[in-house]
């Protein structure tokens, strides 16, 4: 598939490109300039100073500290750094600085390339609001609701009550899924709307929102289109992106399971009037939202909004149609026409995207940092990651550490890969979601097809791997470390060793022992130190300690100390000193990794301490607030 695009020996694209951003992407883009002979230029922040896309470009340019918005955002100094590196282009990449009208017209204004639209269509497409109005002038059908300038709560409240519950406030700067709030009846409006707003305006700068009928159990569709300089404009298909929690894509697919020729045919068709109405170059992609309660048909399926950028889930299109798009976005932007026409683009085979997070399922998926100590995705099909063993996760971005691509001549063969890969990988001490992912591609409903926007929530317990292994991955663990210690004399027992002298043995149980079977757990690997034995599998990791050196002075929940569980910053303080609070109440929101935490009562009682103040900083561990219980009554 994308081994075989091959490069036709014509004229050099550009010379030299800079790659504003970080991670998956920047290595990504990286990747397929160096293919084509073009010299890349990295940046970073204090916390990227050692990441694998510094060490992978051919230079480097610091540009700033580790908050985003003091580097990856600051559209002055990325400037600076092309000039500086003496780059001819800049490729924004996804998120940060990619759909800033202003930033790409500075650069511009620079006299530099920009690899991506031109900044009026950006601005077109900017904000969901304009946009659904420009669509629906277009004579692109769009999700019905209010797009108005009156933001007065009153009069929103208002409007939701005309288009009828459920609704859905969207931010109109929105994007990721941020500033997005469903809402049931009127009774959740009012506190639906302010934490939409609040994180609107933290995220976006921006807190005007609008309000849509929220369509239930319905499917995410989106076409990616390109266009380029001379008025060619094409579509590469479509992909379903409808597994998502929390409104965030966590697997996405290319073809759409069920899509007919016929409904394929208007959609994309919709999509190309769509790019055409606002001049579009470039790489961009048509969402659309389907009611597919009766399986996918043309006149149920909705314009949300357009992404005047790569997408995250660009792989799986390139997977299908075997074309590399960075590829195209740098030869549209040289001023080359697209590479193919419409008709010389077909769809081959089926490919999934998994996106691998560092977070905890178990623990409410919250994000997870730390150094990658173990860091093994094996070497099945295709992986996109910003990330070696021994990097770290930093609490300043998007908790995204990989993306894992299987594909297949059929969805089953692609599921198959997938699976496949999301069984072996090993990370540790940073905890993810591989297992939740794995338990997700080889559920029978997503097998069967049966799938919507709710599928996760709706298979939520099924998903989230339990925090507490089986007996069996007990004894898996027992006998990994017995393994272990016969692998190295000097590991007696596992005991009595100097701490850091000992390598980490690496176990895999081949031909699983009786019960493994019996739970149908395939495969079983691990590795154990002079302080634990370490289980994978399934995605899973499990982590059993082998000596217990002192207790530690634990505040876990028990004694109702509520710690900051990462550094953030603590955006809303729900509760007064002395208030009385009930179990599962909202003491205090705290934002981190660009997400809001719900920090809640473990039980019910009173708070007898109040440290966290709204606005503050704060770092792991920190004590915000402490909830004594209630004294019993009689
Ligand atoms: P963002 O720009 O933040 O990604 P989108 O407008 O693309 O926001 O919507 C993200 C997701 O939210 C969609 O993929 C869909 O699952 C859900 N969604 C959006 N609009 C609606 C709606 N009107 N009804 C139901 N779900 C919706």
């Amino acid at each position: 598939m994308l081994k075989r695009v091959q490069h036709d020996g014509r004229k050099r694209v550009l010379k030299s490109l800079l790659i504003a951003n970080r991670g998956e992407i920047a290595c990504r883009v990286i990747r397929t300039a160096r293919r084509l002979g073009i010299r890349t230029v990295a940046v970073y922040s204090d916390a990227d100073a050692k990441a694998l896309h510094v060490r992978m470009a051919d230079e480097a340019v610091h540009i700033g500290s580790s908050p985003a918005r003091e580097s990856y955002l600051r559209g002055d100094k990325i400037i600076e750094a092309a000039k500086a590196a003496d780059a001819e282009a800049i490729h924004p990449g996804y998120g940060f600085l990619s759909e800033n009208a202003d930033f790409a017209q500075a650069v511009i204004d620079a006299g530099l390339i920009w690899v991506g639209p031109k900044p009026d269509s950006i601005r077109a497409m900017g904000l969901k609001d304009a946009a659904k109005k420009l669509m629906a002038e277009a004579g692109v059908p769009v999700t019905p609701g209010y797009l108005g300038e009156d933001q007065d709560p009153k009069r929103l409240k208002q409007e939701a009550d005309a288009i009828g519950y459920p609704v859905l406030i969207k931010a109109v700067a929105g994007g990721g899924g941020k500033g997005m709030r469903r809402v049931d009846d009127v009774k959740g409006f009012d506190d639906a709307l302010e934490s939409a707003k609040r994180e609107a305006a933290s995220a976006f700068g921006v807190d005007r929102v609008l309000i849509e009928k929220y369509i239930t159990a319905p499917r995410h569709i989106e076409v990616q289109v390109f266009g380029d300089s001379h008025g060619n404009v094409v579509h590469l298909f479509e992909r379903d992106c409808s597994l998502q929690r929390r409104h965030q894509k966590v697997i996405e697919e290319a073809p759409a399971p069920g899509m007919d020729a016929e409904t394929r045919h208007a959609v994309c068709g919709a999509a190309v009037r769509a790019a055409q109405a606002v001049n579009y170059e470039g790489a961009g992609t048509i969402e659309f939202i389907a009611d597919a309660s009766e399986g996918l048909r043309a006149d149920r399926i909705w314009f949300m909004e357009m992404n005047t950028r790569l997408q995250v889930e660009h792989p799986v299109t390139e997977e299908i149609t075997g074309q590399d798009l960075v590829e195209w976005q740098l030869r549209v932007a040289s001023g080359e026409e697209l590479p193919k026409k419409q008709a010389e683009l077909s769809i081959n085979g089926h490919a999934i995207e998994a996106r691998l997070y560092a977070e905890d399922p178990a623990r409410g998926f919250l994000p997870s940092v730390g150094k990658l100590d173990h860091f093994d995705l094996g070497d099945e099909g295709r992986i996109e990651t910003g990330v070696e063993e021994g990097d770290a996760i930093s609490p300043f971005y998007d908790p995204m550490i990989a993306k894992l691509i299987g594909t297949g001549n059929t969805r089953d063969d692609a599921i198959d890969e997938l699976a496949a890969m999301l069984d072996g990988i090993e990370v540790w001490p940073v905890r993810t979601n591989a297992a939740f992912l794995f338990n997700a591609v080889v559920d029978p409903d997503f097998g069967d097809k049966r799938i919507d926007t709710g599928f996760i929530e709706k298979h939520l317990d099924e998903l989230v791997p339990p925090s507490e292994p089986s007996d069996a991955i007990r004894r898996a663990a027992g006998t990994i470390a017995v393994l272990a210690a016969e692998q190295n004399t000097a590991l007696p027992g596992l005991a009595g060793l100097r701490l850091n002298a000992q390598p980490r043995l690496a176990v895999t149980l081949n031909g699983s022992p009786d019960e493994l079977a019996e739970e149908e757990i395939a495969d079983v690997s691990g590795f154990a130190d002079e302080a634990r034995v370490v289980v994978f599998t399934e995605g899973q990791m499990y982590e059993f300690a082998l000596a217990t050196r002192g207790t530690g002075t634990s505040h876990g929940l028990h004694d109702g100390e509520i710690e900051a569980p990462m550094p953030g910053k603590v955006t809303a303080v729900e509760v007064k000193q002395g208030e009385k609070v009930a179990k599962g109440q909202r003491l205090l929101t705290l934002e981190a990794m660009k997400m809001e935490h719900a920090l809640t009562a473990p039980f019910d009682g009173s708070v007898a301490e109040l440290i966290a103040t709204a606005g503050a900083q704060v770092t792991e561990g920190q004590l915000l607030v402490r909830v004594e219980s209630e004294q019993p009554s009689s």
